[in-house]
Parts: C-alpha cells; structure tokens; sequence
C-alpha cells in the first residue's frame, strides 16, 4: 500500500529510521483501504513507544505529551501530529473491566483488537513499508462490508463493542456477520452491558450519537437490546433523537448531549441515577439533566402563545440543549427561533446607576424595577433609554405597579 503518499508521512517516515519496527494501525488502516486522502496517524511500535517518541519529537523539532501510566505517547511537530503506543497483549481478568496489558509483538496487538476491519496494520520501517498485514482477514471483510469480531468472547470481554458494531455498521453502511450478530445478541441477553463502567458506556455512547445517522445508529442499538441492556428504562426511540438532533441544529445545542438528553427524557425519575454513573463532566451533566427535564415541560407552555416577555422568562436560564429537546417533543418553533435571534440579546440602556443617580436610593426596589422595565420593553411597550429611565423611575418609585 502507498502509505507514503499519505500528508505528513514525508516527514514521519524518515524520523523513524533506525527505531523500532513502526506499523499504521486501527481505523488509519480501515479508513485507508476504503479510500481516505488523510488519516490519523496512530502508529505502534515494537518496542518502547515511550523512549522512540522522545527521539521522533528531537527528530522532528517537535513536542512529546507521554502518558506513562498507559505507555502511550502523542508527538506534535508543527501541523503533523502522531501517536504512539507499543504493541501489547491484553488479558481481560473480568469481563467488562479493563484489561491486563503487556508487551507483544504486532500479532499478539491486532489479535486484542474489537472488530477484523480494526485489526490491520501497515508496516511503515524498512522492507516492511507499505506491506499490509491482515491476519484476520479484515480487508476481505471491508470489501464485503462485514463487522466481524475475533473471537467468540469478545463482546463478553468487553460489551463497550456491542456500541462500537453498531456504530461501525451505520457509519459505513456495513452489517455484522450472521454469527457476529448472535454472539451480540447473546452478550446483550446475558447482560454483559452491566459489567462495563459508566465513564466507559458514556465515551461509546457519545460517539455513536455523534454519528452523522445517529437515529439509524439507535434504531439498531434498540432492535439488539442495547438500549435496555444498559438501563430498563431507556428506549433508543431513533424518532425521538432525530427529531432532538434537528433540534440541536437549529439551537446550537450539542447535537451528543441533546440526542443524550432526548433520550432521558422519556424517563427522567429512572434514568437520572443512570445518567450520573455516566460520569460527565459537572457542566455537561448539568445541560443534559436540565434538557431531559425542562425540554419536555416548554411545551405545553410555549403553546400557550406567551407574550415575549413570558418566552425570555421561560428559555433565559436554559441551555440550548434544553430548547433542543422542547423542539423535539414537539414545541412551536417560532417562539424558540424568536428568542435565539433577538430576544436573549435584549438588554436595558439604563442601570441601576442610573437610578441611583436620580436619588432612588439602593434597595431590591432598583432590581424590581430593572427586571419590570425589561420586561416592557420585550413586550414593545418602552423603548429607547428616556422612556426606560422614566419607567424604571415611576416603578422604583412606587407610582407604578
Ligand atoms: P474512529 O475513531 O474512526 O471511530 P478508530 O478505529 O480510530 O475509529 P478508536 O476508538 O480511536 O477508533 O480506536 C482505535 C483502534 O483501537 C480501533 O481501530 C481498534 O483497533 C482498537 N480499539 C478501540 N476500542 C477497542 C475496544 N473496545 N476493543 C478492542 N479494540 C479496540
């Protein structure tokens, strides 16, 4: 294969002369073969990936970040960036915890691998440039569009991979092989899904509702059990998560977040204690909690035809996922659209300075005032600052209510 053609590989395959053996490995190699211009350069070494990064960052005139604890390591040399990890073994001790992990040849490192279209390799070093090395007959695979795992446990080894089958399947349009699909099944029978930790659940979900057909993604996953295998109560209703990544799109809502919240939605009071052992970062969580809870409740609100006024108060202190997911359960557009294109950026000329300036003197009668004041002016009945500064100053006064 011509992996010399590749961007960067002008670069990176002379710095790694003379170290130790170098393959193009994973979804470089899978993307390759099916026509990619460009790839992620995730390169495994036979050897110390640790040491070889520090020599390829003074080779290149870059910067190594190494992460000890994994063995792996990322260089960055102007635009070129790569990384690193030395081919390894991996012995699962439980199912669905992380693996043991020890040195071995390439082998042994694309025998650990989730599907055969994942465990190519291409050697980039010496004779071994541009040979493809596919021991599991993964090309064979990608040409007839199949996902296909390596061995009979490897879903009960690790069900993050019942995500990733999917996933793969949509993205590419492909299919699991017949008995790839029964041993999907089995694991989700069996409850496999349960063993696997929630910050390990969340990083394959993500990923998959950030799938261009995300919807197509989840009907699948629902049609296997996945979605039931991860919580009782949560449905991947693909309608449900169109219609919240529509939503995102006219928002500018996190399209993952939003399809996340979507889907909690259906049964916040369940699915919340599931949503924590997720692990999101506080402010993600915060959005996705406030979106499966207040999204579904604007509805019936908005329908209402509120003033103005009444729609600021309602989406003000909402994030954008929470308007996603009202869209998505059905809410009217156009007070959403009005509020994202012109009411949130309303504000008052006047401050509480300038009352004070009036000799109103400083007590919550100045924020009563302000918040009353904006409020007519979103509704048109103030405008311009004359007329704000007297209103502001009838109602801190007292004369108006
Ligand atoms: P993409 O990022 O485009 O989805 P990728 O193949 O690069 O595809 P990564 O999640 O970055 O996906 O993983 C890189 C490689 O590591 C995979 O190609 C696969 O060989 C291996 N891999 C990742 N996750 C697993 C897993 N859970 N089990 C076994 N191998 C895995």
């Amino acid at each position: 294969m011509n992996v010399a053609e590749l961007p960067g590989m002008d670069r990176l395959l002379p710095a790694l002369e003379g170290l130790a053996p170098a393959y193009l490995v994973g979804g470089a190699v899978r993307d390759l073969l099916l026509g990619a211009d460009s790839v992620d350069l995730d390169v495994a070494l036979e050897g110390d990936a640790l040491a070889a990064a520090w020599e390829l960052a003074e080779r290149l005139g870059g910067l190594a970040t190494t992460h000890e604890r994994f063995g792996t390591a990322t260089v960055r040399a102007d635009d070129l960036v790569v990384d690193l990890a030395g081919t390894r073994r991996e012995r699962y001790s439980a199912p669905g915890a992380l693996p043991d992990v020890e040195p071995a040849p390439l082998l042994d490192d694309l025998a650990r691998r989730d599907f055969t279209v994942n465990a190519m390799a291409v050697g980039l070093t010496g004779a071994d440039l541009g040979v493809l090395h596919d021991p599991h007959g993964g090309n064979d695979d990608l040409k007839a569009g199949r996902v296909r795992v390596l061995h009979p446990r490897s879903f009960v080894d690790d069900p993050t991979r019942l995500l990733r089958a999917v996933r793969y399947e949509t993205r590419f349009g492909f299919r699991m092989d017949p008995e790839t699909e029964r041993l999907a099944r089995e694991a989700v029978g069996a409850g496999a899904l349960g063993t696997v930790s929630g910050p390990r659940v969340r990083d394959e979900l993500l990923d998959l509702l950030g799938e261009t057909d995300a919807p197509s993604a989840l009907a699948r996953a629902r049609e296997l059990g996945i979605d039931r295998g991860l919580h009782p109560a949560l449905d991947a209703d693909p309608e449900l998560a169109a219609a919240g990544a529509l939503g995102a799109a006219e928002t500018g809502a996190d399209r993952r977040l939003a399809a996340l919240a979507a889907l909690v939605s259906r049964a916040p009071d369940e699915l919340e204690p599931w949503l924590d052992t997720l692990a999101l970062g506080r402010g993600d969580r915060m959005r996705v909690a406030a979106a499966a809870r207040q999204g579904p409740s604007l509805v019936r609100a908005l329908r209402a035809d509120p003033p103005p006024s009444a729609v600021h108060a309602l989406l003000r202190c909402e994030p954008a996922e929470t308007l996603a997911v009202a869209l998505a359960h059905g809410a009217p557009a156009a007070p959403i659209h009005r509020f994202l294109a012109d009411l949130r950026d309303v504000h008052l000329e006047i401050t509480g300075d300038d009352l004070v300036a009036e000799g109103v003197p400083e007590s919550p009668a100045i924020g009563h005032a302000l918040d009353e004041t904006l409020r007519m002016k979103l509704d048109g009945r103030v405008s311009g600052r004359e007329d704000e500064l007297r209103t502001a100053l009838q109602i801190a006064r007292g004369h108006v209510e």
